[in-house]
């Protein structure tokens, strides 16, 4: 079918399709995930006769991962390795939820196209309010 006897609606699917199509390739890029999140800590002894009671001269880096377990947070001193790897897994959970929401985002404006086309009004969800879209 020439391009030209496409709706608006209808292009705008075709072109949400790309979009989502290109989400879902970033997903299959999607490494181990980790919940949670790591938080670079430095602490005081409290010894007064210590280095760390000046507050440039603190212990430290320790690294503090904490999660939400059974509504309630838990946090867990870990090692600087351990570190290195929790942050990228971290890093890679962060970028599924970016590209889900991505998705989901691109969802909701195709069903606003394709009930338009089809001559009636969305009734699905709302868009969040702070909802970014990828197009207008
Ligand atoms: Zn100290």
């Amino acid at each position: 079918m020439p391009r030209a006897r496409l709706s608006d609606h209808q292009r705008r699917l075709e072109s949400l399709a790309a979009d989502y199509q290109e989400a879902k390739a970033r997903l299959a890029e999607v490494g181990f995930t980790c919940e949670g999140s790591l938080v670079e800590r430095y602490t005081s002894c409290h010894n007064p006769n210590c280095r760390c009671a000046d507050p440039a001269q603190r212990h430290g880096p320790y690294w503090q991962l904490s999660w939400k377990e059974g509504g309630r947070t838990v946090s867990r001193i870990i090692s600087g390795e351990e570190a290195q790897l929790y942050r990228q897994w971290i890093a890679n959970r962060r970028h599924l939820e970016a590209v889900l929401a991505l998705m989901r985002d691109i969802s909701r404006h195709a069903a606003e196209h394709a009930t338009a086309e089809a001559g009636h009004p969305f009734h699905g969800p709302a868009r969040p309010r702070d909802g970014r879209r990828s197009s207008s």
